[in-house]
């Protein structure tokens, strides 16, 4: 459906389309193999890759591509991080070089292990919603950052608990700046926590080429995923962002979309995204500590003016009013200060009560229909979810809820809120049907 948002959306598609890039005569950048942005330093023996793409296939045809440019082997692969959207496609480096040598923080796959330790299952289910990966074609735009997929197979289908193939980890970790030296490349890696607490900042001096990983790229940065996620300590990642200015690159290679180059951009765009994360921090704070509750927040606290039309911020990604919440949540928890909300009622007592109120459970469900005819979306599915809560009439209200969920959807610019409004959508129809 043509909204202004899903036009908005569709606009950056030309950020992650197939390029082979030439940035200097030897960084080449390979912006579209799959769902991230990955590149190969050449030196005079050999080459050093920084991210290895999202699969093994996608993967292989960029190092088919390589080949146009240099017949030298691949002698080194270094992890941005452990995300499989960066680490799924490192079978096909292995295959090219069983020798290969792999490097990534200490840290390594952190936040997997989180969610395998803990047996937190939901993980997958909540990462295929995010993702879209159950969505029809027609449902998908792109991924904010990323072009549209349907990995069937391998660590990227298995979305965020699932690690990378056991024969691709990091052979060689280190939890402090090091200078990793291959083939004539010398790369300063420097540990850098901000997206993940795995997250490293590359630097390659002889050109002066920063590879920042997930800790920028042209859209708000993910500071809450919607799929779920430990704290990503957002002070730590302003100041990751502040890192990788002190560099004074001439071009920043990010994890997704396309590189900014020359100093005068990399900077200002730096600039741009130091300034609006360290807003939006300052003022969650100042609003945590004048008392004011994330709900409260997350409608209230924007982009100054001159920041909030900035392209490389637009919320394709991540989303303003998610990081407002998660801030707070990451610093105070999930208790919003209001003691009425200590111990609330429990969603089906609280719908008894408002049934009770509006004069009958059928009136919350005709108002639902109403508030979606008169484009008050939110207030629907929240009807809609009393009505399923005291099983009245639940299979009307949950396909009233997946029609309000999905012209949510449409009217979000944020891709993985999309995705995750679209398949709860499907789900809801699904399960309807099922009865
Ligand atoms: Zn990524």
């Amino acid at each position: 459906m043509d909204t202004p948002a899903s036009e908005k959306l569709r606009s950056v598609n030309h950020l992650f389309e197939r390029q082979w890039m030439v940035l200097t005569e030897r960084v080449h950048v390979a912006v579209g193999y799959g769902v991230s942005t990955f590149s190969f330093v050449i030196g005079d023996t050999g080459v050093v890759a920084v991210d290895s793409g999202s699969t093994p296939a996608e993967s292989s045809e960029a190092i088919a591509d390589l080949r146009a440019h240099t017949n030298l082997p691949i002698l080194g692969l270094v992890y941005t991080h452990g995300h499989p959207d960066h680490t799924g496609g490192a079978t096909a480096f292995v295959e090219e070089n069983p020798d290969v040598e792999i490097w990534g923080h200490a840290s390594f796959g952190d936040e997997a292990q989180r969610f395998s330790r803990n047996g937190a299952t939901i993980a997958g289910t909540r990462g295929k919603r995010q993702a879209g990966f159950l969505l029809p074609p027609e449902k998908r735009i792109n991924n904010g950052i990323a072009p549209v997929r349907y990995p069937k197979t391998g660590a990227l289908a298995a979305g965020p608990s699932g690690g990378p193939d056991p024969k691709t980890l990091p052979s060689k970790t280190f939890a402090k700046q090091t200078t990793i030296s291959l083939g004539g490349v010398n790369l300063v890696v420097t540990p850098n926590p901000g997206e993940t607490k795995d997250q490293i900042l590359t630097w390659f001096p002889d050109d002066r080429v920063a590879f920042g990983g997930d800790n920028m790229y042209r859209s708000w940065p993910n500071l809450y995923a919607i799929r779920g996620t430990q704290y990503r300590d957002v002070r730590d990642w302003c100041e990751a962002v502040d890192r990788i200015r002190e560099l004074k690159a001439d071009h920043l290679v990010l994890g997704h979309t396309t590189p900014f180059s020359g100093a005068g951009e990399v900077d200002q765009a730096i600039d741009t995204y130091s300034r609006a994360m360290w807003h939006i921090y300052n003022e969650t704070i100042a609003g945590m500590n004048a008392g004011k509750t994330p709900d409260e927040m997350a409608h209230e606290i924007t982009l100054p003016s001159e920041l909030a039309d900035n392209p490389i911020l637009g919320e394709y990604y991540g989303n303003i009013s998610w990081s407002v919440r998660s801030i707070f949540n990451g610093i105070l928890g999930w208790f919003d200060g209001n003691p009425s909300h200590m111990n609330p009622l429990h969603p089906a007592e609280r719908a008894a009560q408002i049934a009770d109120l509006a004069g009958g459970a059928d009136v919350l469900l005709s108002r639902a229909e109403a508030a979606l005819s008169d484009g008050q979306t939110q207030w629907a599915a929240e009807l809609c979810d009393m009505c399923i809560a005291l099983e009245h009439r639940a299979d009307e209200a949950k396909l009233l809820k997946a029609n309000a969920l999905d012209e949510l959807g449409y009217n979000l610019i944020t891709a993985t809120g999309r995705n995750y409004l679209h398949t709860c959508a499907q789900e809801l129809r699904a399960e309807v049907t099922a009865t």
